[in-house]
């Protein structure tokens, strides 16, 4: 792992620091967020109507409240996500829901 471009980054909702490695939730770019907090971009697919302007924050548990805010980990450069498209877990389970609703 090269240390330059492997990179600690402030949560976006405490300020403490991100490192890599540690697992991270994805917000909605309207909440209220720390100066210095990373955006996730949308991928410039059409049809990932789930995949809007997100910002990074930690999952401390005096933080993050929800565990369906979880979507990856940081890898000093950029998300690794979890689950596709940049979804968070709840936005994954509702989808899963939404598919297999014939199902149930
Ligand atoms: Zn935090």
């Amino acid at each position: 792992m090269n240390g330059e471009d492997h990179k600690a980054i402030p949560c976006g909702l405490c300020g403490r620091p991100i490192q890599p490695g540690d697992a991270i939730a994805l917000y909605p770019i309207t909440r209220p967020r720390q100066a210095g907090a990373r955006v996730i971009w949308p991928s410039g697919e059409p049809s990932l109507e789930l995949w809007r302007m997100k910002f990074v924050a930690c999952i401390r548990g005096d933080c993050c409240k929800r565990g369906n805010d979880y979507a990856g980990h940081w890898d000093g450069q950029s998300l690794v996500p979890s689950y596709e498209n940049g979804k968070t877990h709840g936005e994954a389970i509702a989808h899963r829901l939404f598919l297999n609703r014939c199902a149930g």
